[in-house]
């Protein structure tokens, strides 16, 4: 399978990324991991929207969803849309939550989405998909994604979670968020500092770590040497750049 990052930044656009949104394809198959804010933009110079096969959305806070509307917008009014619905797994509650965001009034979204509710172990085209809650302030749900035997974890939002660990055993490559500075007094089931997503990765005994979400006021440099003093096989994922798994 191939990871194209279409925005990493952590907790809203930053000046090199939009916000988080993750494009995996295999065998022409193509799933969008989150749809933050910014995202629809670098979106449409990788993919085309209407080749969006499935959307997943690891939870509701707006860094990760908001851009679900620029992407209605374009399945509405752009001509250029088969007009198929579009599976999108979300927390419970996010059709509601995303048609208001889109539409004052709220007006459904069922004709562009097809809506299922996390927690889901399903397939979707060539991949298997299994989630596991994170620690998060709203419900989050990691993701594994498996196909021809190689699998990629993305942890959504999380702090340090037995459960996300569990999730991501053996996986080839952790796609991990590292939103905290290490600074003392970090509230507690919010976010992962570096060395934490490291932790994560060596806890897992994943093949590889992929460092992001750092919001734009916190020193990547420092995210990656954190992850790194723990977890050696760790390296700090660019808006654009693509991995094979
Ligand atoms: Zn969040």
């Amino acid at each position: 399978m191939r990871l194209t990052v279409v925005g990493c930044s952590g907790s809203g656009p930053g000046p090199a990324s939009a916000a988080s949104c993750y494009l995996v394809e295999h065998d022409g198959f193509r799933v969008l991991l989150d749809l933050g804010n910014g995202a629809f933009g670098p979106l449409q110079a990788v993919a085309d929207p209407d080749s969006i096969d499935a959307v997943l959305l690891t939870h509701l806070h707006a860094d990760h969803c908001l851009d679900v509307a620029p992407f209605v917008v374009w399945h509405r009014w752009s001509g250029r849309s088969s007009g198929r619905r579009i599976p999108l797994i979300a927390p419970a509650g996010a059709e509601r939550r995303l048609a208001v965001i889109c539409e004052e009034g709220g007006k459904p979204l069922t004709d562009v989405f097809d809506f299922r509710v996390t927690p889901v172990t399903a397939e979707l085209g060539p991949f298997a998909v299994q989630t596991a809650r994170t620690e998060h302030p709203v419900e989050c749900h990691a993701v594994r994604l498996t196909a021809h035997g190689s699998s990629l974890v993305y942890s959504g939002d999380t702090g340090p979670s037995d459960g996300v660990a569990h999730l991501a055993r053996g996986a080839d490559v952790l796609l991990a968020e590292a939103a905290h500075p290490d600074v003392p007094d970090l509230p507690p089931a919010l976010h992962l500092t570096g060395r934490q997503a490291g932790e994560l990765a060596a806890t897992a005994r994943v093949g590889r770590l992929l460092v992001t979400h750092v919001p734009a006021w916190v020193d990547p440099d420092a995210q990656l040497a954190g992850a790194r003093a723990v977890f050696p096989a760790a390296e700090l994922v660019r808006t654009g750049a693509s991995y094979e798994i």
